[in-house]
């Protein structure tokens, strides 16, 4: 018999000044909360989310964020949280910060609020932490036990961030499901080291259709800080519907090529979303796909300001040996690229960002 495990967040809430409801939803969660996010964060949030969770009955500590998930600053907000008493905290903000809250939690217990202001990653909605040195290295890649109680998203809150925080949430969530189903295709393990359901497998590609019938509308009403009815299925997308889709439909070639390109210096000023978005368009390159999907994704991608050439992304003319570093680093043995239901070596994916950069170009012009 095979287990297959699917997991998710108790409950997500989102909607326009959802954030103003905040205090009514963790009611149930506790009576001592802490919140948590950086400076930029709290000025734009900050007074709006203590005032409802006031409203609600909760003691509140809030602690400025120092800026790097790393075993330091988890171990102070423990301590923070220790001293409050806290049985509840809120991570607000861009992934860092709710990854710290995640980590903190795991450590101390209580309840865990994900209330990200940005629709840029899927991780909110996710288990998982990414835990920095204190000078920003990569350390480790966490999966606790444990998801948010609630994770609760602003719709006017991520209409109004820079567009360029929304496209990328689109680049992270256009690669779910070619993911998904290349690991549901080779029977390879999720992140939860068990095979996908059909369930995960069915919202990863709603992900995508979401996607595609609204995501051009969406990044055209939040360029103008407006919140229609496509940027609600965008954001649902990229946050819920990517969030379940990546943890329990498991991940690919899209993001092991994206963390190869971590690799190269010069790719660190482009996001996540997009250099996960060359990365998707290399899955299907390498997965042998017709042209006419290649062309139709990448297509999709330009049109809503997402890179489809490497030098969008940095890359303005890689050698063949920066390509190969790149390569490497993506087929490294515990990288998700094996999930692929055919064996990568590091020659093909070097060949096929080479191409996915010459379809990007003609496309261009
Ligand atoms: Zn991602």
């Amino acid at each position: 018999m095979t287990t297959r495990i699917f997991r998710s967040p108790a409950a997500y809430i989102q909607g326009r000044n959802v954030l103003d409801d905040l205090g009514d939803y963790a009611d149930p969660l506790g009576d001592a909360a802490l919140v948590l996010g950086d400076e930029v964060v709290l000025d734009l949030v900050g007074e709006r989310v203590e005032t409802s969770l006031e409203a609600a009955g909760f003691d509140i500590d809030s602690v400025v964020f120092n800026g790097e998930c790393s075993e330091k600053e988890i171990g102070r907000i423990r301590e923070r949280h220790t001293e409050h008493d806290a049985n509840l905290i809120v991570g607000i903000g861009g992934g860092k910060a709710i990854d710290t809250a995640r980590a903190t939690r795991e450590r101390t217990g209580g309840a865990l609020v994900s209330l990200p202001t940005v629709a840029s990653t899927d991780a909110p909605t996710s288990s998982v932490a990414v835990i920095y040195s204190e000078d920003g290295e990569f350390v480790e890649f966490h999966v606790y036990e444990r998801h948010p109680d609630l994770v609760v998203i602003d719709t006017e809150v991520v209409a109004n961030a820079p567009t360029r925080f929304f496209r990328s949430g689109i680049g992270d969530a256009l690669a779910t499901w070619f993911e998904a189903d290349a690991a549901f295709r080779s029977g390879a393990t999720t992140l939860f080291g068990t095979r996908s359901t059909r369930t995960a497998q069915e919202i990863a590609k709603l992900a995508y259709t979401t996607l595609r019938e609204h995501g051009r509308s969406a990044v055209d009403a939040v360029e103008n800080n407006a919140v229609t009815e496509s940027v609600e299925a965008v954001v649902e997308a990229n946050t819920l519907l990517s969030g379940l889709g990546f943890e329990s439909g498991g991940l690919a070639a899209a993001h092991a090529i994206h963390n190869g390109l971590t690799q190269l210096e010069a790719t660190h000023e482009a996001t996540h979303g997009e250099k996960v978005t060359i990365g998707t368009i290399a899955q299907l390159v390498l997965e042998g796909r017709e042209d006419a999907l290649v062309e139709d994704v990448a297509g999709f991608a330009a049109s809503v300001g997402l890179p489809t050439t490497l030098a969008e992304i940095g890359l303005e003319d890689p050698s063949i040996e920066d390509l190969a570093i790149v390569a490497e680093a993506a087929c490294a043995e515990d990288e998700t690229i094996h999930n692929e239901p055919f064996e990568v070596t590091a020659d093909d994916v070097r060949d096929a960002l080479v191409g996915v950069d010459a379809v990007g170009r003609r496309l261009d012009h």
